[in-house]
């Protein structure tokens, strides 16, 4: 068992900086966690207060319901994995992962066995007896998680592990520990910059922004359902399109307007639209969710096209509404050219609105109905 629970957390840095604003959350065991926000968010500032690496200015840390605000970062059981590796240069693969054990005075055969163990498992046999220096960037960044394994640790913690390896290795890299997590069946938290490796690793995703937890949830949750603006434009890629729109009085419901489109919303969405008659907010739309239409009708919108980017399976078209900047992800199939005008019918079931002051998502009380 290793549940994780952060109670109130702040980080205040000496001379006032506030890197981490009341961070309340609950790692369950056997969870792989993502913590994931911009260069500066105070990710890793969170991850370090967890390892013990960092004092915690405010609030407490629970590992198994156990108080650790003050227990020192090796008697904590967790093991951290760094962007760099960290590996001692002058000792051999077999030495950086024994080391840790030897000085806990495991007895020889079972570092033996773990440190073969883990070898097997990140496929690093045939270098044990090797320097880091004789190693690739991928190699040695498996080292890093090997000495992490043989530890046996009850949390595994992980600081943007993979930013130094090329984009091939880092998607290999991925899968690879998500195959670890589930052969592992233990506690991770990862941080990362990149939403990309959020969603596909986590079971769990912490978006975090200016040091302030803005959304924890699945991963698809967050997608479908984004709090506000921040989270929806974060996540995914390319970002939701934000369309300044207005709500106006049509019929007896309501339509948005651009100007050069009129569109109504779904129904079920139009009760929380309602009060913003009058009023100017965002629609935000994916860009897979902007579908080819025919021709100009109802409910379309006819948009220029600024650049065509063929993707092979997709294509992304990259265009204009009014003045207002959009991207759409469309099947290769269709042959579009730059300056050309198209129709895009959007999947209004689909579609997410926010305050324009706020930025909050205006429908989040229909949102809270599908957690
Ligand atoms: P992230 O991991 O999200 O990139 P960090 O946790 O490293 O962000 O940093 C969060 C904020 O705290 C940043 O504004 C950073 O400049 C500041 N910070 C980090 N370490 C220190 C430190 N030792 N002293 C003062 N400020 C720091």
């Amino acid at each position: 068992m290793a549940k994780v629970e952060l109670k109130g957390i702040s980080k205040i840095y000496e001379g006032g900086v506030k890197a981490v604003d009341n961070a309340n959350i609950v790692v369950e065991d056997k969870e792989f966690v993502v913590f994931v926000g911009p260069s500066g968010c105070g990710k890793s500032t969170t991850l370090r207060m967890v390892a013990g690496l960092e004092d915690i200015s405010e609030g407490e840390l629970y590992i198994d319901g156990e108080l650790m605000n003050d227990v020192p970062p090796k008697d904590r059981n967790i093991a951290m994995v760094f962007q760099n590796y960290a590996l001692y240069p002058h000792m051999t693969v077999y030495d950086n992962m024994a080391f840790g054990l030897r000085i806990k005075k495991v007895p020889k055969d079972e570092i033996d066995k773990r440190v073969h163990e883990a070898a097997v498992k990140l496929d690093i046999e045939k270098f044990l007896d090797r320097k880091p220096k004789a190693l690739s960037g991928g190699q040695r960044q498996r080292v890093a998680v090997g000495r992490a394994i043989v530890r046996k640790p009850k949390v595994f913690l992980f600081d943007e592990p993979l930013s130094n390896l090329d984009a091939k290795l880092r998607v290999q890299m991925r899968a690879e520990l998500s195959k670890l997590h589930h052969d592992l069946d233990a506690t991770m938290i990862y941080v990362t910059h990149d939403q990309v490796e959020a969603m596909t690793m986590a079971s769990k995703i912490v978006v975090i922004k200016d040091g302030k937890v803005q959304q924890i949830g699945a991963p698809l949750f967050l997608y479908n359902h984004p709090v506000n603006k921040f989270v929806a434009g974060f996540i995914g890629s390319p970002p939701m399109n934000f369309l300044t729109v207005k709500v106006e009085k049509d019929g007896n419901g309501i339509a948005l307007s651009e100007g050069t489109f009129k569109i109504k919303p779904d129904a079920a969405h139009e009760p929380y639209l309602k009060a913003y008659e009058g009023k100017e907010i965002y629609f935000g739309i994916r860009p897979e969710d902007l579908r080819y239409a025919e021709k100009a009708e109802k409910g379309t919108m006819p948009v220029q096209i600024t650049v065509v980017e063929p993707l092979g399976a997709d294509i992304h078209l990259w265009l204009t509404a009014g003045n207002q900047p959009l991207v759409a992800r469309m099947e290769s199939h269709y042959d579009f050219k730059v300056g050309g005008t198209v129709n895009l019918s959007p999947e209004m079931a689909k579609a997410r609105y926010f305050d324009k002051d706020t930025e909050l998502s205006i429908l989040a009380e229909l949102d809270r109905k599908a957690e």
